[in-house]
């Protein structure tokens, strides 16, 4: 309890220290200036089934390599970029580089984070794929990870952008699943081909109070049972934690237990 409520004051400190931080340094000016010298790469992080260790795919994590402070983490500035839709060219720069190491690599998925503001862009599924023939990468290598944000925002056209790109190939996982909405009847309306639990209902199934997310795990693992789509544990930090997902029927798990994301992707 009382360390629980020393978190959340540190959470507050920090959320105040680094808006000052940001304010004082012009983040957006340094964010314009890292587009235009393409000062991003993607970090990749193994998934793997659970049962056997085997690496499925990788996670593709935005890393900012700033000329001054060093190797910045999305939670440095993704607020920023999103409120100023600069993620936008954040996102095209890094599937730039996605796409590329993929048309390299062996085998594996890789999968991208896709900002709900894309959603918004009707040729968003035109121009991925557009990248991924010109790379000569296979598609039905690439899948995105998207929020549920971005099926609340504008449904028809995510689901025509979702449509198209599943018809290429390009299968779509539902990212941190538990903590949005979680309205089941978009689960069928979309083509979603899996979940990703989050890190949170994760953490929690080997600390205090872990019955409620024990139920909650169970809960979210029954429904992606019932529709036939995958689920990926998100955040496995403890060989107890992948234990409980494994006996709970999660197939699939990534989290620092496994790998640590990385610079350059280790062929799968
Ligand atoms: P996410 O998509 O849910 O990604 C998982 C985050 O959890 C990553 O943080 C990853 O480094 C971290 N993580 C993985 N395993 C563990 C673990 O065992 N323990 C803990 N504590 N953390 C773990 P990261 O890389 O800082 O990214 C944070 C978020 O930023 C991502 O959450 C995603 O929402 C967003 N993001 C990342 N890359 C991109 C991108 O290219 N474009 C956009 N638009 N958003 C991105
Ligand atoms: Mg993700
Ligand atoms: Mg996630
Ligand atoms: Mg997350």
């Amino acid at each position: 309890q009382a360390k629980r409520a020393g978190r959340a004051r540190y959470a507050i400190f920090d959320a105040a220290m680094r808006e000052q931080a940001v304010r004082s340094l012009d983040l957006e000016a340094d964010l314009r200036r890292a587009i235009n010298r393409r000062d991003f790469v993607p970090f990749y992080q193994p998934i793997v089934n659970l049962a056997d260790g085997t690496v499925v795919g990788h996670e593709a994590l935005l890393r900012w390599q700033h000329a001054r402070r060093g190797l910045l983490t999305p939670a440095d500035f993704i607020a920023l970029g999103e409120e100023s839709g600069l993620i936008e060219q954040v996102d095209w720069l890094l599937y730039e580089q996605v796409v590329r190491d993929l048309a390299r690599g062996d085998s594996g998925y890789v999968s991208v984070n896709v900002s709900p503001r894309h959603f918004r862009s009707p040729d968003f599924a035109e121009r991925l794929l557009g990248m991924l023939e010109d790379a000569g990468a296979d598609p039905s290598r690439l899948r995105v990870e998207i929020t549920e944000v971005a099926l609340l925002d504008d449904a028809p056209r995510t689901l025509q952008i979702l449509s198209t790109l599943r018809e290429r190939g390009v299968l779509a996982l539902l990212d941190d699943f538990g903590t949005g909405f979680s309205a089941l009847s978009y689960l069928h309306r979309f083509p979603i081909s899996g979940l990703k639990i989050d890190r949170s209902f994760v953490a929690g199934l080997d600390a205090g109070g872990r019955q409620e997310s024990l139920a909650l795990v169970r809960a979210i693992l029954a429904l992606a049972g019932t529709l036939g789509i995958e689920t990926v544990g998100e955040g496995v930090e403890t060989a107890e934690q992948r234990r409980i997902l494994i006996e709970l029927g999660c197939s699939f798990g990534q989290g620092y237990l496994v790998g640590r994301p990385q610079p350059r992707r280790v062929a799968a």
